[in-house]
This record gives structure tokens, sequence and C-alpha cells, in this order.
């Protein structure tokens, strides 16, 4: 963890609080050993973190266990890893997921919204991203997403996902908060108790930025406007050389955690990913995790959900610029190495995020169905229209039908269950759930 000393605020727009909270909850891998290394053998760590993570089950109020899972976490991610641990890894990833949260398998009927691919920055490995005026640049009109979100509603949704670039354009009189609060206000009136789920971090901090405005104004008006939660987006992973590397002009680390730590001060839960299998090292995913965990027992320090989940999201490079994906090596994620990640992600984040999803758009479905086998509790949502990672090359289709998700998880002879955004009962959909 970095120093709290004096933090200045480069963003512009957070309390110092959650600047100087920021710097104490990132696990930076550049003040760490590298590589990770262990002289522990995988199954004496295994026990020892199934203990350590069952201890703080029943006490959560713990300090968080930073040095202790960093030391166990290196005998997980240590390689190489022969079949036989593979399988211990797996089992136990398994055992813990049933422990923690039983056998259920869930999803979400939702559709994605993607208002506009227009966006100010050029992430080394966006697909979607376009300038004004370039070929396959989209911005949908108010009438539109309305219609989409009605139809949504119609084929039994219980949640709109929002996410789109940073808007680049002039706004003339109106702001880009006005104009959040406004697309968050149609939706509502289009599609009446549906939860809405929006608003990365890099763009609430676009909103913020552009407008002048504090990001906890911007936060308690998107809320009052009706946003229900946030994306856990934009981490990628939270290591300052790789962000140099793949997303120089993305929010920082430091950043992204200062954001979601102002979202969930604000009582608006989100989710937690990581961007993986390109050019981060096992020390790197290492701290990543112990960031969110540690984030997480902050959340629940101050009486807040903080994440709801986690999703492990395989790193697509069929689209991506040709130097990155010479230096990554392959188009498509290793499914092998991915399904491992899943495991070793499930038993270090332990208690802390209960449900963990793989993402069937970029690992498709049959192996995301195989992720449940690797810790995984929850299938994520039949999305409807899915263009992101599709523009990036991803191989898992747009939508899902929730016959197919279902049908994956019994497959697994798993009971299935539809959930809502915050894996409560469908039936007990009020706009909150
Ligand atoms: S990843 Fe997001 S912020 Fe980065 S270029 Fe793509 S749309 Fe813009």
């Amino acid at each position: 963890m970095t120093s709290t000393s004096a933090p200045p605020d480069p963003l512009g727009c957070l309390e110092e609080e959650a600047w100087s909270i920021a710097g104490d909850l990132l696990v930076d891998p550049g003040e760490r050993d590298s590589p990770v290394r262990s002289g522990r053998a995988l199954h004496r760590a295994l026990d020892e973190l199934l203990l350590l993570n069952r201890g703080f089950r029943e006490n959560p109020g713990h300090p968080f266990p930073l040095e202790s899972l960093l030391d166990l976490g290196a005998a997980l991610l240590s390689t190489p890893l022969d079949e036989g641990d593979r399988e211990r890894l797996r089992q136990a990833a398994d055992d813990w997921r049933q422990e923690l949260v039983g056998e259920t398998v869930t999803y979400v009927v939702n559709r994605n919204l993607n208002a506009s691919n227009l966006c100010a920055l050029r992430c080394g490995f966006c697909a979607f991203r376009r300038s004004p005026g370039e070929e396959g640049a989209f911005v949908l009109s108010r009438a539109e997403l309305r219609d989409r979100a009605a139809e949504a509603r119609a084929r039994g949704a219980t949640e709109l996902c929002l996410q789109a670039g940073l808007d680049p354009r002039d706004d003339g009189e109106t702001g880009h908060l006005d104009r959040a609060i406004s697309l968050l206000r149609d939706l509502r009136d289009a599609a009446p108790g549906l939860h809405l789920h929006g608003f990365s971090p890099q763009e609430l901090l676009h909103i913020a930025q552009r407008d002048r405005l504090p990001l906890r104004t911007v936060l308690h008006r998107l809320r009052e406007a009706g946003l229900g939660s946030v994306p856990g987006t934009a981490a990628e992973v939270l290591a300052p050389r790789v962000r140099r590397l793949i997303c120089p002009e993305k929010l920082s680390a430091r950043a992204w955690v200062a954001v979601i730590w102002e979202v969930h001060r604000s009582g608006l839960p989100s989710t937690s990913t990581l961007l993986a299998g390109h050019l981060e090292t096992p020390l790197e995913r290492l701290c990543h995790l112990c960031t969110l965990g540690a984030m997480q027992q902050e959340a629940w320090r101050q009486g807040r959900v903080g994440f709801t989940e986690f999703i492990l999201l395989p790193f697509v490079g069929a689209s991506a610029p040709a130097p990155l994906r010479a230096r990554v090596g392959r188009d498509q994620p290793d499914p092998g190495a991915m399904l491992l990640l899943t495991a070793q992600a499930r038993l270090l984040l332990g208690p802390w995020i209960p449900h963990h999803q793989p993402s069937w758009v970029k690992l498709t479905l049959p192996v995301a169905a195989e992720a449940l086998r690797w810790g995984c509790d929850d299938l994520g949502g039949t999305l409807m229209e899915e263009h992101i990672s599709t523009m990036a090359g991803a191989a898992g289709g747009t939508e899902q039908t929730p016959e197919a998700l279902r049908a994956a998880a019994l497959g697994l002879r798993r009971p299935v269950r539809q959930r809502t955004t915050l894996y409560g009962a469908p039936d007990a959909l009020c706009g909150c759930s």
C-alpha cells in the first residue's frame, strides 16, 4: 500500500479523503518483490488459505490480512503448476464456492445499451471507440434508446446495462451530467421498474471533470435520477506498469480505487473486474485481487454492499493494434489459463466477494459453463446486444437466451435461478433491486 501523506487530488473532482484512502487501499505491485515466488507446497497453502477465509467469514471486522494473502497467493500463482496442482486448485475453488454461496447458478435477464462509441481516449486494446465522423462511429438517438429499453422490458429484462465511450463533443448548453440524468429519466419512463446499471468509473470521472463538479455531487444526482449500480470496468489491471502499456490515457489505478470508493460511499454497489491474459505478471494479478479484497473490507466497514461480484474478463486481441497483438501472442483467450485464474481468484477473494462470473462473450458459453466447476456461481446476463467485446473479435456471440444459460447450468446438474442485478429474486422488482 502507498503512503497517505499530503495527498493532492490530481483529478480535481475528488474529496481529499477519497484520494487518501485510495492510496491506502491500492496494493501497488511496483512496491513488491517480483516475480511471485513461494517456498510453500500448494496443498499447504490451500489449507492455510481456507482457514484464513473461514476465519474472515466468521469475523468480517478483522483487519484485512494483506501480508498473509500475498504470501499464500504466491503459492497459488507460482508457475509451473502440473496437472495434479491444477486439479487441486480447481477442487479447492469449487469446494469454497459451494461453502460460501451453495450450488445454485444464477443469471440475469438484461440488455446492454451502448448509446455511442465516440470516445475521447484511445486505449491500446479497444476496438470499440471511434472519433466523430470516423467509419463505424455511431450515436443512438434518444428515441432509439427508449425503444430498445421498452423492448428489453417486454422480453422480460430486469436490468439495463449502460456503457459508452467518453463523448468528446462540445455540449453546447447541456452539461454531461444533465445529459446523463436526462437519459436515466427517459429510460425509467420507457421501461419502468428496470434496474439501471451504468457509467463506468472512467465515464463518471469524465462527467465530473468536463462539468467541473465534485464526483460526490455527480454520484448523488445520478442516484437521485435512478442509477442503481455501477459497472466496475476500466479497472483493467490495477498496476501502473500495465496501464502505461495498454491504456496510458485512462484513469490511474489509484484513481480507479478512489472513484469506486466514492461510488460505494454514495450507497451505490458496483461490480469488480480484472482484464487478464495480456501483459500482466502473476504478481500484478495477485496485487489486483488483494486491492479488490481490501476495498470490499473497507466498504463493509462503512456498512455498504460494495462489490456485488467479480468478473474475469479475458483479453481478446483479434482486433487490437498489431504491436499489442504481437506482444500478447494470441488473438483469443487461452481457456486453460483463464480457468486456472478463475479458481485462483475465487480462493484469493475469499469471503470478500461472494459471486464470481465468467464472461461467456469472451470465453464462449461452453467454456463459461466449465468455469462453473472452477469457482464461478453466476453466468452473467443475456445482454441481448453486446458490441464492445464483439468488435474486439470475441467469439462468444452477442446475446444468450435465458434457456441457453439455464441449460448450461443444468448440464452440470446444478440448480439454476434467474436473479436481479443485486442477486434478489426477480419477482421482487421494485426499481431498487
Ligand atoms: S476502452 Fe473505453 S475509454 Fe478506452 S478507448 Fe475504448 S471506449 Fe474509450
